[in-house]
């Protein structure tokens, strides 16, 4: 910034003592608003109401200003961020670490379950049988009696298999149907988990909005650094809504 172009208000002069202003009174109703030190000293409360100009109509006290509010802004920023940011990540990554633990469980709990209701006897059976067989090749005699009468008895069971296996298979579709009720349940309460993350979302969005009364002119607005001619002929409506609002002067 060049210095020499700078605004200085203290080299104009009082119009009654003709001596460089040093104040600025900033009230709403204020019957006059240019001061010197002579102005300032026939003041009933001296300084009380009357500001040092240069902190108000300078360069330098705006920015000075500005740092202050940017400070201000940032801590509050990352205040913000860092709690709900922090709690989300938090409670997301338990509820993933979870599902994840419990996924493991339910698929290998499954699996045992689904394996104690395939403990069909056929293998056993049909390993009696074979050994049968084998007996009757090795002595190479097959004749009346308690072996073969077993035989038969031990595959009548072994055929019988194929319907003890109509009836697991219906135990079974009635286990599946109550996993999938109980998946179906699951499923529902992720789904309004994830509605209310939905609206968690949306709140986010819309929290500068809620919280922001008055978009800042001077970063929003693009263009216009200090002497720059747009400068003057700033957008007009946040200046109308300030007027309207009468927010500034308190
Ligand atoms: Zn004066």
């Amino acid at each position: 910034m060049n210095f020499q172009e700078e605004f200085d208000p203290t080299q104009f002069r009082c119009q009654i003592h003709n001596k460089r202003l040093h104040g600025l009174d900033i009230r709403d109703k204020a019957s006059k608003r240019l001061y010197c030190w002579n102005c300032v000293r026939e003041l009933p409360n001296a300084m009380s109401t009357v500001h040092n100009i240069e902190e108000i109509l300078t360069p330098e006290g705006l920015e000075e200003e500005e740092a202050r509010l940017r400070s201000m802004a940032e801590a509050l920023e990352q205040e913000a961020q860092a709690t709900w940011a922090n709690e989300l990540d938090i409670i997301l990554q338990g509820i993933i670490d979870r599902a994840t633990e419990l996924q493991n469980m339910i698929t290998s709990g499954f699996k045992t379950g689904f394996q104690s209701l395939s403990l069909f006897e056929y293998e056993k059976l049909f390993e009696a049988l074979m050994k049968y067989l084998e007996t009757f090749a090795r002595e190479n005699r097959l004749e009346e009696g308690q072996m073969l009468d077993d035989y038969i008895l031990i595959y009548k069971k072994f055929i019988g298999e194929a319907e003890m296996m109509k009836y697991k298979k219906q135990a079974y579709l009635v286990f599946r149907d109550e996993i999938k009720a109980r998946l179906k349940n699951i499923d529902n309460i992720f789904n309004n988990m994830e509605a209310s993350l939905k609206d968690l979302d949306r709140d986010l969005m819309n929290f500068p909005a809620k919280a922001r009364m008055n978009r800042s002119p001077m970063r929003g607005g693009g263009g216009g650094g200090y002497g720059s001619p747009n400068r003057m002929t700033p957008d007009v409506n946040w200046i109308d809504e300030i007027k309207r609002g009468k927010k500034l002067f308190v």
